[in-house]
Order: structure tokens, then sequence, then C-alpha cells
């Protein structure tokens, strides 16, 4: 059976919400029993968002596979609950070096390499093959705006794709702002029909209207829309701000966005979906019978995107707890004397360090891994919260003062954390951490062990540093035990604290895995400490 394609793209603003609109949508059709997936299009040159700064671009999102992709891929993940690949974001990046080097292997001898048909013909095989990887409907979602000069091949390539396979397999859904104006009391269409009218241009009219609105739309409004979209009045779908992403399913459904896209690809309406777990979870986050306080110490605060998936995973565990978890950012460059310290933590029912990259703000990370170690306050390192809790232990408990990172201090005496030798020999920045899902052993009886209920797990990692193996004794000795090792390369994955409610510190990244039906079970392992330890 050939797969069905839905094209999700722009328009009017950017930030309205298309991951989460396409994550619902599947999410829709999943429940209907259908296979989907989804993709992710984003029109910059870099190969992937792996060397951008969090504050460009947010978190950078890896999957199983090792990719370092766009933060929608997390919301695909939390919401379909299956993992994603290389080839479910790609970049225009990946594109031309995809037809570069083809170019430069000679497979287009004796031809003028063009955006048309060469970089479109490129953009078309990258959705067609998720399509032959056995799913009934690929899910393409096109970053930007209509009309940003990036987009173009795109459009174009979209507006080619539903010619080849024919518009029965095909659904174009446009989202876009209708905007209230408080001065006219009303909500303005315009916007819309611009947008519109620029996708027109390249060829393509939407099938589906999505449109982001603060207040309901009227029928009149609709009809409007649909007038001037050139649109079925029914297709025009309003997508309301929700009160969390969560809620984003159930709105598509009572605005009946699943059926009309599989009234427009044919197939036959069955029963409803099935979204049993999905309302029971929504049940449990808005009614929670407990809270807990945690402060989330990090250095990209000013940004909550830099930290997507921490927070998710916080939304999954807390839910599954039935307890409300209030988020805290703490700038860990405002943590400098004991005073700022007492003052920002004393508070908290949690301290969970961030991941990060560099030396900016690392002491004030050290600082509150102090702070918790001494007050018993349970403690989650995550990547490099997990370094520092290593690097505060030896200068403090050990007593090995030059204890650092190499990669905050490349001529420490005592590299607790250092580069790994394969890494030490590469020069290229993009794509080369160690990267992806790799395998890790729990130690019996460890915490982590209690929490995860298996011996064996795989988690993600992206990081370039490691434990360093010549302290391990030392550590343990004194009390701070690696409970998860890498089987194959005897890497120290996680590291716990005796004598300490709860103390927790993993190189990779659960947070990663974290989906609505299956809540991580550090964070909730976590939560359930900070519950117990109320103050
Ligand atoms: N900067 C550290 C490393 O590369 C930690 C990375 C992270 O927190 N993801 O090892």
């Amino acid at each position: 059976m050939t797969a069905k394609y839905i094209f999700v793209t722009g328009g009017v603003t950017s930030s309205l919400g298309k991951g989460i609109i396409s994550a619902s949508l599947a999410k829709l059709l999943q429940a209907r029993g259908f296979n989907v997936t989804i993709q992710k299009f984003d029109p910059y040159i870099n190969i992937d968002p792996g060397t951008l700064n969090p504050y460009e671009h947010g978190e950078c999102y890896v999957t199983d596979d090792g990719a370092e992709t766009d933060l929608d891929l997390g919301h695909y993940e939390r919401f379909l609950n299956k993992p994603t690949s290389q080839s479910n974001n790609i970049t225009t990046g990946k594109i031309y070096q995809t037809v570069i080097n083809k170019e430069r292997q000679g497979d287009y001898l004796g031809k003028t390499v063009q955006v048309i048909p060469h970089i479109t013909d490129e953009i078309k095989r990258r959705i067609s093959l998720l399509g032959e990887s056995g799913y009934q409907m690929v899910i393409t979602e096109l970053g930007g705006t209509v009309g940003d000069i990036e987009s173009l091949p795109y459009l174009e390539a979209l507006r080619q794709f539903r010619m080849d396979i024919g518009p029965e397999n095909v659904v174009t859904i446009h989202l876009t702002l209708v905007p209230y104006l408080a001065a006219a009391k009303e909500l303005k269409t315009k916007p819309s029909q611009h947008s519109v009218k620029e996708l027109l241009e390249a060829g393509i009219q939407p099938d589906i209207l999505v449109c982001r609105t603060e207040r309901p739309l009227t029928d009149d409004i609709r009809a409007k829309l649909a007038l001037f979209c050139n649109l079925k009045r029914e297709n025009v779908i309003e997508a309301i701000d929700a009160d969390t992403i969560y809620d984003v399913p159930l709105l598509m459904l009572k605005e009946k966005l699943d059926l009309r896209v599989l009234e427009k690809l044919n197939f036959p309406i069955k029963a409803e979906p099935d979204l049993k777990h999905w309302k029971k979870f929504l049940g449990q986050l808005k009614n929670p019978s407990a809270s807990v306080t945690i402060g989330l110490i990090g250095k990209y605060n000013e940004l909550p995107d830099a930290y997507k998936s921490i927070h998710e995973a916080f939304v999954h565990a807390g839910a599954y707890n039935e307890c409300k978890v209030k988020v805290i950012p703490i700038h860990s460059e405002d943590l400098e004397n004991e005073t700022d310290v007492f003052k920002a933590l004393k508070d908290l029912d949690g301290i969970l360090v961030a991941p990060g990259f560099g030396e900016r703000g690392i002491e004030g990370k050290i600082k509150a891994i102090h702070y918790a170690r001494l007050h018993k306050v349970p403690f989650f390192g995550i990547c490099l919260g997990m370094q520092c809790a290593v690097v505060e232990f030896f200068r403090n408990v050990v007593g090995v003062n030059e204890a650092a990172s190499t990669e905050v201090n490349p001529k420490s005496p005592h590299p607790v954390i250092d580069m790994m030798e394969n890494q030490k020999k590469i020069k290229n920045k993009g794509g080369t951490m160690r990267l992806g899902a790799y395998a890790c052993k729990l130690m019996d009886k460890s915490l982590a062990r209690k929490c995860y209920k298996s011996e064996l797990i795989y988690e993600r990692h992206r990081h370039r540093y490691e434990f360093n193996n010549h302290y391990l004794e030392q550590s343990q000795n004194a009390g701070l035990i690696a409970t998860g090792i890498n089987p194959d390369q005897n890497l120290v994955e996680i590291v716990e604290l005796k004598d300490h409610p709860w103390f927790l510190g993993v190189q990779f990244h659960p947070e990663l895995k974290s989906t609505v039906e299956s809540p991580h079970p550090l964070f909730i392992g976590f939560i359930k400490a900070c519950m117990t330890g109320k103050k």
C-alpha cells in the first residue's frame, strides 16, 4: 500500500505551534489505529542544529540513532511514544550536501545542477523515504513561514510531489494566525488571506486552514475565511490558545481535524479514536493532590525552550505522581557566594543541575550541588550536572582542591572529568560528540536499578567528556558510587551518593526519552523523593 502524505505549512508569523498541531494530528490518527510518523524540514543551511547556540534555536534534541535535531522531534516522540530517527529531520544544509556530493561523484555528469529539478528532487526523495519504510501516513512539517526566500524550493517540491503521486494521496494543511484587534473589537482574517495567496502563488491550494486565535472563531469569520481562501467551510479549523500543549489533541478532535484529513484521503471513518490513556494523563495533570518545587540550575534560563525536554519530563512524571511540579529556573551565574546559594535554594524540595557546555556558570552549579549534598536535598544531575557533581565530590569530600573537568581547566592536575582518547583527535565540531543511544548496565540494589526495575537500559548521549576511570576507586571508597556502566567501553554512566536520600548524576539525557505514555523512571523517582522530603 502506498503511503499518504500530509503537509503542514505555516503563514503570517513563526512560533504558531506547527509542531504541536502536527503532533496532535498524528496522535489522533495513531489513536484511530493508523501507523503514522512526522518529519520536519528546516530551511536553514546548517547541516543540523547541533552547532547552534540554544539561544538561537532552543534545545537540540537527540534521537536513538544519534541525529542532532530540532526540538519539534521531541514533541513528536512525547505525543506518539515512538522513536524518531535521522530521516525525521532534514535541513537545507543536508539537502545541498547530498546533491553536491553526488555532483562530485559524477552522478549528474554533463548536466547543470540546479534548484529545480536537482534540489527539489532531493527534497521529494527525503519525503518518500519515510513513506517507503512502512508508514501509512507521513506528516511533513515545513519549518519557517510561507514567503521566506528559504522556503521556496520546499514549496515547489511539495507542489510537484502532489502531482507525482496524485492529489488524492496528499493533504495540505496551512496554519495561520487570526489576530484579535482590541481597538476594533474584531478578529481579522486579512493576514490569513494574504498568506494563502502566497501559497497559491507557489501553486499550492491548501485543503485545510488551521487558525491560531486567542478568541473563538465566529461562524461569520469561518465563512469569510472559507470564501476568500477557497475552502470548504468545515475545513476552517479553530486552534484556540490552550492551557497546555497536551490539550491540543482534544481541541483538534473537537474541531474534527482528523476527520477532515481522513475524508480528503478517502479513508473510511471507523470508530472514535482511543484516547483513554491520554485523557487519564490529562486528568492527573490537572488534578494534582501534592506539589513540589524544584530548582532548575542552568545557564540558558532566559529561554525555557533551551531545556524543553526537561520541563516536559517533569510534566509527565508529575502527572504520574499526581503531583504539581513547579520548576524554578535559577541562573547558575547568580550563585556566587554562600548567601546567594542559601537564599536561592533554601525553599526547594529538589535540585536539578542542567546539561550544558563551556566554562560559564560552572562554579554556581558546583555550589548548588554542594548545598544539595550537605542539606540532603534530592539532587538530579544531567550530563554536565553529573560531571559537576563528580568535581564537587572530589574537591570537598576526597579533598582534591584542584579537581576539575578538562573542559573548564585543561591544565588541571586532577582531571576527574576528561575527554576520551578518541575524542581528542577530532577536529570538526558538527556531529562528532558521543551521540545517540548506548547501553548501560545497572548495579544491583542501586537507586537507578530501583527506578528502572531492569538491569540493562539504553539512554541517549550528547557529550565529549567522561568520568575519568583513573579516579574511580578513590571515588567509590569515599562514597560516590558508579552504579551504571557502559558495558562495551567501561564508561561510568551513573553516579550515586551513599548516605543521601536521593543523589544521582547521569552522563546521558534521560529527559529525551520521557513521553506521555512512558514517563521517565528517573524523573518519577526524583519527584517521589522530593515529595517524601518535602519541607
Ligand atoms: N559539556 C559536557 C561534555 O561535552 C556536557 C555536555 C552536556 O551536558 N550535554 O561532555
